[in-house]
């Protein structure tokens, strides 16, 4: 099973496909979390991404359709996995359309969650007090001046990835104000046909 997770940052993508990739045996694809690893292990990628992600912008597609493409190809991904931040862009979800037709691989689900404007500012700086209080690093991007960047880039360059999915009969939302737990439930629903 193949799933797109859509959300704007802070809609609790990267929670939900950690607890579905657990649930159902899939693998967690967050194309954020390749480039922040690329970015400490200091290679090519990440020395060509690391201003443009601490400014909150987006890295350009051929770098993230390249990674995803490569990635897609593991054997750990033979069973399913779950899109986390990919695709951000409608050039990216055309180039992703193409490239699992060419793989002989099916898009089952594309979830988006849905969850208040207001909402998303207070999750993003929850995230970023509750790393420092559990001794983590902070995100370079998890603060509130580079959030309001990040969600302009949300706005103007992945929203309309709704109405793709919409117009390709593939989108399904979910109320992502709920509790973490019925969140997990709506998708699961959504995955199970009954939703
Ligand atoms: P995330 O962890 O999904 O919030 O992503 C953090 C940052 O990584 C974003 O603000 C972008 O700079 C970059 N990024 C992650 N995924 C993509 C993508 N699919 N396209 C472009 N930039 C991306």
């Amino acid at each position: 099973m193949n799933v797109i997770l859509l959300g704007a940052p802070g809609a609790g993508k990267g929670t939900q496909a950690e607890a579905l990739a657990q649930r159902r045996g899939l693998v967690q694809l967050s194309t954020g979390e390749m480039l922040r690893a690329a970015i400490r292990a200091g290679t090519e990628i990440g020395k060509k991404t690391e201003s443009v992600m601490k400014s909150g912008g987006l890295v350009s597609d051929e770098i993230v359709i390249g990674i995803i493409s490569d990635r897609i190809d593991e054997p750990d991904c033979k069973n399913g996995f779950i899109l986390d931040g990919f695709p951000r862009t409608l050039k990216q979800a055309a180039a992703l359309t193409k490239l699992l037709a060419a793989k002989g691989r099916n898009l089952d689900a594309v979830i988006e969650l849905r969850v208040d404007d207001a909402a998303l500012i207070g999750r993003i700086e929850k995230r970023a007090a509750d790393a420092l209080a559990a001794g983590q690093p902070v995100r370079a991007d998890d603060n509130a001046e580079t959030l309001k960047l990040r969600l302009l880039a949300y706005y103007r360059e992945t929203s309309p990835l709704i109405g793709y999915y919409f117009a390709h009969d593939q989108l399904k939302t979910v109320n992502g104000m709920a509790a973490i737990d019925d969140v997990a439930q709506q998708i699961d629903d959504v995955l199970d046909g009954k939703a």
